[in-house]
């Protein structure tokens, strides 16, 4: 029994990373695609390796999602082509420099809530007015262990990401009566761009080696894989974990619970 067979699933930041995974992996569960990204040729490498693994129809949307009016688009434009938005991966997000607070400057503050902050509570709010007529829906927010823990050097990432918390909660809270739930994932280091790009800030040319040293401090030793967050989601989206609601499920290997 496929999941999510013929659920329409809107994904932002689709063109790499945790998006991309759980877009395979939702359309391997029998899902129709809304792929939103950024970068419109990333989002074109991704269809093909969807349409690798499973037949399904996929639509394609360059916006950003730190204008809510790009934003106020793609939502239309996934209602207008399907139909009915019944899953969203609201993932879309950056980590910005590494730095103290102090030095780390109010623009890149600005740009880093900008997207992974402004550019989820803009998803969320046009979203949840088609699920809210629809009467049924699923929300997934990208936070990170960075929105429940503090990790330090982050500021804008860590503001952001315990703002994701705070509107999932809250939001939860108020639609479950409209049948709709809305849950938030926190994962922990998973190998992706983005977290190539970070142990580049952290190690320069001697990455991987940061790397090894930066997972000796996980109690499974080791990076979470994409697939790994792509096969939460894909359940989180599907009917059977509709009653999880408002909560913040953390994909860590266990870290963000050591002591
Ligand atoms: P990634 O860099 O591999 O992918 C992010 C995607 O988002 C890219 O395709 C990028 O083009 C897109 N994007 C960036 N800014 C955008 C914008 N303004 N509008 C639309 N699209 C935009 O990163 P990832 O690791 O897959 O991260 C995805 C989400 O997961 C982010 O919110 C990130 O903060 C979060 N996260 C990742 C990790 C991790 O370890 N990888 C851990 C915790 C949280």
């Amino acid at each position: 029994m496929l999941k999510l067979r013929e659920k329409v699933v809107l994904i932002t930041g689709a063109g790499s990373g945790l998006g991309e995974a759980t877009a395979i992996q939702v359309a391997r569960e029998g899902a129709k695609l809304s792929l939103v990204d950024v970068n419109g040729e990333s989002l074109e490498k991704v269809k093909k390796r969807v349409q690798e693994v499973a037949e399904t129809e996929i639509l394609l949307i360059t916006a950003d999602v730190s204008d809510e009016e790009a934003v106020k688009n793609y939502v239309h434009k996934t209602k207008e082509h399907f139909g009915r938005i019944d899953g969203f991966f609201n993932n879309a997000g950056i980590e910005g420099k590494q730095n103290l607070t102090e030095d780390y400057g109010s623009d890149e503050f600005h740009k880093v809530v900008g997207i992974n902050l402004n550019g989820v509570f803009y998803g969320m709010k046009y979203v949840l007015e088609v699920m809210k007529e629809q009467g049924s829906g699923s929300i997934v927010n990208t936070a990170s262990v960075g929105g429940i823990r503090g990790v330090g050097n982050q500021s804008g990432y860590a503001a952001s990401k315990h703002g994701v918390v705070g509107l999932t909660r809250n939001s939860g809270v108020e639609y479950g009566q409209y049948g709709v739930s809305i849950k938030a994932i926190a994962p922990g280091a998973i190998m992706t761009p983005m977290v190539e790009g970070s142990l580049k800030q952290l190690g320069g040319d001697q990455w991987e080696e940061a790397g090894e040293e930066f997972v000796k401090s996980n109690p499974m030793k080791r990076f979470g894989k994409p697939e790994e967050v792509g096969n939460l989601v894909s359940f989180l989206l599907s009917d059977e974990a509709q009653f999880i609601n408002a909560a913040v499920i953390p994909i860590d290997g266990g870290q963000s619970y050591q002591y």
